[in-house]
């Protein structure tokens, strides 16, 4: 079922999803046993530390979605390599320092090309699947209010710079 509703969670192994508040919270880990080094190419399974990495999702069934997924930081085995341990990532689903899926970054990059600004920055918000909501507040308890401040300053932010999307950083 997993795999029919989100096909970009497919190398993950989802371990809970709960509802907080007015978000959907997915807590999951990458199937795969190792990883390649994005120095190098070399593929390692020695594992070095883990941490949890929290980022944004398009949303589920119009609530915020924050997508909690536990990461493996790997040894490089190539003396070669500079790197000498590298943190895995999922293809398709995340990206080097992203704070949201390449999914949700797509779907931000298509509004700011399309409606740019205020309009870009309401639609988002409309559709829950990031924006302002998640940025400026991303807590579990009651939803905040659409007009917040920060959330209006994120969307000045926008509409000065024309959408560009690197002023809604993931
Ligand atoms: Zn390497």
């Amino acid at each position: 079922m997993i795999a029919v509703l989100f096909p970009h969670f497919a190398l993950l192994r989802v371990e809970l999803i709960r509802p907080t508040g007015c978000t959907v919270r997915i807590q999951a880990r990458g199937r795969e046993p190792s990883a390649a080094c994005p120095g190098c190419g070399t593929v390692s399974r020695r594992v070095h530390s883990g941490y949890e990495r929290k980022m944004s999702d398009t949303a589920i069934s119009n609530q915020q979605a924050i997508l909690q997924l536990r990461v493996r930081r790997f040894f490089c085995g190539s003396s070669d390599c500079p790197k000498k341990t590298f943190a895995e990532q999922i293809p398709g689903l995340t990206f080097r320092h992203g704070r949201c899926t390449m999914l949700l970054r797509t779907v931000r990059e298509a509004i700011a090309l399309a409606l740019g600004g205020r309009a870009g920055a309401r639609l988002a918000e409309l559709r829950r699947s990031e924006s302002a909501r998640t940025r400026c507040c991303g807590s579990s308890g009651p939803c905040p209010t659409r007009k917040s401040a920060r959330c209006e300053s994120w969307a000045s932010t926008t509409s000065r710079s024309s959408g560009v999307t690197t002023t809604a950083p993931c």
